[in-house]
């Protein structure tokens, strides 16, 4: 590719890409992925500096450049850490943007495409209706993952008398995350699209999916698709569900691990905590990193497709925290993370998503989801 600036959509970021490069690497220490690998070249101060480069004609993009611009969990450690709060997830989208815009495509856009699932697949679990006026998201990971949370989930706003929620159409789609986080802008607008037209006529929207939450809260506004209807997150209705119920606490001793777009992207550090607590005799055990300090597990940011490894090992951290914190059993709100960290949990280390407690508590269901 030739050398030589060019006026691209990094000029908006120019701020932000001045920042990282005349930085001592301040946030070093945050990131999961720099950790992971043991190098510089990947943490957010190798990865903006390389952008910087790109942009300023030093260094040309061909795909074994643009290949490390997918080693990011998006975990937005690096900006918590950062005195500027430096959007690093935001640059590093916008130059992977770049770089597929300019036909660089170190990863086919195949990987990140999630074909619609089939509607019996959603039809087998408890509820579904073609337009539910609540409609409830699990995601594609949690329908293929642990399909018997979300019965759970249902049975457990039947049992509080949530009646409306179901699950509809737009539940066969993917909302694109990694299509968007992976540069292919043009197929995730065409994605975003679908998503927001199955989802019409829906007056909630319940996700499971943290980072699902965050694209269709954040990502879809700037494409002019934002939902019209409430936006909640799993945790958001089991605590308004939780307020009147009557709750079997269960005594078991358990932490939790709060998932990055959770926690960081948007914010909800409390109310998980608040649901656990309701439904727990003993205190709810904290990691040694956790709230908007958690430790990435890697689930995220297309690292399990883009560097597996890292994202093996990423797991592998926070398994270590609940070993160090003496759990033996880990529960998440993210249906992704308790994937991940599922793949790496030794015999002895139980991961299952909050709601399966939630049910040990209301209707004393204990099978793990
Ligand atoms: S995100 Fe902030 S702390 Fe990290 S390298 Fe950039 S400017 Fe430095
Ligand atoms: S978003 Fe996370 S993985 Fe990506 S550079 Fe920042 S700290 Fe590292």
């Amino acid at each position: 590719m030739a050398r030589g600036r060019d006026p691209s959509p990094l000029e908006r970021h120019a701020q932000a890409l001045a920042l990282c490069t005349y930085c001592p690497s301040l946030c070093r220490h945050a990131c999961p992925v720099a950790t992971a690998e043991s190098t510089d070249t990947t943490s957010p101060w190798g990865l903006v500096s390389l952008v910087e480069h790109v942009r300023r004609g030093l260094v040309d993009l061909d795909d074994e450049i643009a290949e490390q611009l997918y080693h990011c969990a998006g975990c937005r450690a690096c900006s918590d850490a950062c005195v500027h709060d430096n959007d690093v997830e935001g640059v590093l989208v916008a130059a992977r943007a770049w770089a597929v815009s300019r036909g660089v495509t170190p990863f086919p856009r195949e990987l990140f495409e999630r074909a619609p699932l089939v509607l019996d697949k959603i039809r087998r679990v408890d509820r579904f209706e073609r337009r539910p006026a609540i409609a409830l998201l699990p995601g594609r990971v949690a329908l293929e993952t642990t399909p018997r949370v979300i019965d759970t989930l249902l049975a457990l706003c039947e049992r509080l008398d949530v009646d409306a929620i179901s699950c509809g159409e737009a539940a066969a789609l993917d909302v694109g995350y990694e299509l968007w986080y992976a540069g292919y802008h043009t197929e995730f607008v065409v994605q975003a699209r679908k998503v927001h037209a199955a989802l019409s006529g829906a007056r909630e929207l319940v996700v499971m999916s943290p980072e699902a939450l965050y694209t269709l809260q954040h990502v879809y506004p700037r494409y002019g698709l934002a939902f019209e209807g409430a936006l909640l997150h799993t945790s958001d209705l089991l605590m308004q569900l939780l307020g009147s119920a009557v709750v079997q606490r269960v005594n078991a001793r358990v932490a939790y691990h709060d998932s990055c777009h959770l926690a960081r992207h948007l914010d909800r550090v409390e109310v998980p905590r608040q649901v656990l607590r309701r439904v727990l005799t003993q205190p709810l055990v904290e990691l040694a990193a956790h709230g908007r300090e958690t430790w990435c597990c890697g689930a995220t940011g297309c690292l399990p497709s883009t560097a597996p490894e890292t994202a093996r090992q990423q797991a592998l951290a926070v398994v270590a925290l609940c070993h160090e914190a003496k759990v033996d059993r880990v529960v998440s709100f993210s249906p992704e993370c308790i994937a991940a960290l599922r793949a790496v949990a030794p015999p002895g280390l139980r991961v299952d998503h909050a709601v399966t407690l939630v049910g040990e508590a209301i209707i004393g269901d204990t099978a793990a989801g």
